[in-house]
């Protein structure tokens, strides 16, 4: 079985890594529709959230909670969007269930259009997430 985001948990792709835990991981999205974008994934591959472990849905919820509100304050943003594509039918490009945080900033238009940022933009961005993440331990 080959999952890009599998072989990006295995270190075997790069990343813009943001926060690991025990049993989830989340990372810059490579085509981010906002400054800071992140996709939060459980380790453990499953294709979607039922496929995967409860244990596991309730992981990617609390890693929400611990993550989102330093990513906001690293990109400056107000808010965010949170998104799930269930299946080939919702948009699910990579069959590794995974959140989206999209977030968003009062008076910047919200839209879904990925954009293309250089490595160093997003290595930027990642860098700063983390420093707000490590402020709160
Ligand atoms: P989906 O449409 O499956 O919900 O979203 C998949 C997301 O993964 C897309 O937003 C896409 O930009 C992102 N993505 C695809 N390949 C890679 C990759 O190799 N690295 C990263 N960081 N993001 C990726
Ligand atoms: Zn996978």
């Amino acid at each position: 079985m080959s999952c890009i985001f599998c072989s990006i948990i295995a270190g075997e792709i790069p990343c813009h890594k943001i926060y690991e835990s025990e049993f989830v991981i989340a990372f810059l999205d490579i085509g981010p529709v906002s400054t800071g974008h992140t996709l939060v994934l459980p380790k453990a591959h499953a294709e979607n959230l039922e496929t995967g472990s409860l244990a596991d849905a309730e992981r990617l919820m609390s890693a929400i909670y611990t993550i989102a509100p330093s990513i906001l304050k690293a990109v400056g943003a107000d808010g965010y969007n949170l998104g799930m594509n269930h299946g080939e039918c919702a948009g699910q490009d990579v069959m590794h269930t995974h959140l989206h945080i999209m977030p968003r900033t009062n008076g910047i238009p919200r839209t879904f259009t990925k954009t293309h940022p250089s490595k160093e933009e997003l290595a930027a961005t990642a860098e700063a997430i983390r420093a707000e993440l490590q402020k709160v331990g």
